[in-house]
């Protein structure tokens, strides 16, 4: 039975079955007995660069809202040079696994020694040094501080009624709503509450803008609505005082995006998702079996049945790719 529901999880069952198994259904855990079960454990925490460095700007972002929140006082620049000294560590510790075979930087990372993806798999590695990871990154933040001084987030944040930075998705403040018993996480960035009771939600975006199209609901239209959804249906908020944004952090560029949902669109997208968790009950229930796949054999389905994603971007940037690969040349 499918409990939680998040955009995310969609996301991965409409790219690739595989990854959606290792991801929700595998049950992988660190002290699994059988090897992939414990390689896709150790794999699941492990990320590529480019989700690295936007986990970097996020958290350069959470710190400074969190501080203006608190009214402490915040130097843009202490900020930078901590994420500096965090990215030469980073960089140093995961370019180390390239001495070392494929068993070996498993087990360190296991262990918790910091490693990005590409140099896990033991290919180039990365073609930016840590010098200019810093600089991009410091750029990007730079562009996005003056944006947000110009647009009063700040005086926002400090003015706000209530403020979620970050908020985790567990316990009673969490962005998490109910929908016919399963729980759909809102994994918003920044939510701010002014005295008039209107609802502002943040969402900060490393990656390419995506357009809307006119005919099918969006990945970021789908996202914006479950963002509103939260405080419409947890806190019962009127539609009309929510609006979700999505700021796209570019190195000196910033693009931005708002969006509201109506009563007819709030229909179109709790259908949308009650459609997906179908999708995925059917898929977790009646393919996979009551008792789960056996990554082996099983006497409904086994791994080897299920489909390889077909977007080859979804592989790159995957780290199941050493799974992957090693079924493919089997
Ligand atoms: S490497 Fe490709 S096929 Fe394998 S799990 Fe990832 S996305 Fe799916």
């Amino acid at each position: 039975m499918v409990r939680k529901w998040s955009v995310s999880r969609d996301q991965i069952l409409q790219t690739c079955e595989r990854k959606y198994f290792f991801q929700y259904l595998s049950g992988a855990r660190m002290n699994s007995r059988d090897h992939m079960l414990r390689e896709i454990a150790i794999l699941k925490k492990i990320n590529n660069t480019l989700a690295w460095k936007g986990k970097i700007l996020h958290g350069i972002i959470a710190d400074y809202y969190k501080k203006t929140f608190a009214r402490e006082s915040v130097s843009v620049e202490e900020i930078v040079k901590k994420v500096r000294d965090q990215i030469q560590k980073d960089i140093s510790s995961s370019e180390s696994f390239l001495s070392s075979n494929l068993e070996e930087r498993l087990e360190r990372a296991a262990h918790g020694e910091f490693v990005l993806l590409e140099h896990l798999c033991g290919g180039k590695g990365i073609s930016m040094s840590d010098e200019s990871i810093a600089h991009e990154i410091e750029e990007s933040f730079g562009a996005f501080y003056e944006w947000q001084c110009a647009e009063g987030i700040d005086d926002l944040v400090t003015k706000s009624s209530r403020c979620w930075i970050e908020p985790d998705i567990f316990g009673k403040d969490a962005p998490v709503f109910d929908l016919d018993g399963v729980s759909v996480i809102a994994k918003v960035d920044l939510a701010i509450e002014d005295h008039l009771g209107n609802i502002i939600i943040f969402d900060w975006k490393t990656g390419k803008q995506i357009e809307n199209s006119p005919s099918r609901m969006s990945h970021p239209e789908l996202q914006a609505s479950i963002y509103q959804l939260w405080p419409h249906i947890k806190y019962a908020k009127e539609l009309d005082k929510i609006a979700a944004r999505f700021v796209y952090i570019k190195k000196e560029n910033i693009g931005f995006a708002e969006y509201r949902i109506d009563e007819n669109k709030k229909e179109d997208v709790i259908g949308r998702v009650r459609r997906s968790i179908s999708r995925m009950e059917y898929f977790d229930n009646t393919i996979l079996g009551e008792s789960q796949m056996k990554l082996g054999d099983s006497p409904t389905l086994a791994l080897k049945d299920l489909n390889y994603s077909f977007f080859s971007w979804a592989c790159t940037f995957c780290q199941y790719k050493i799974v992957c690969k090693r079924s493919l040349e089997q």
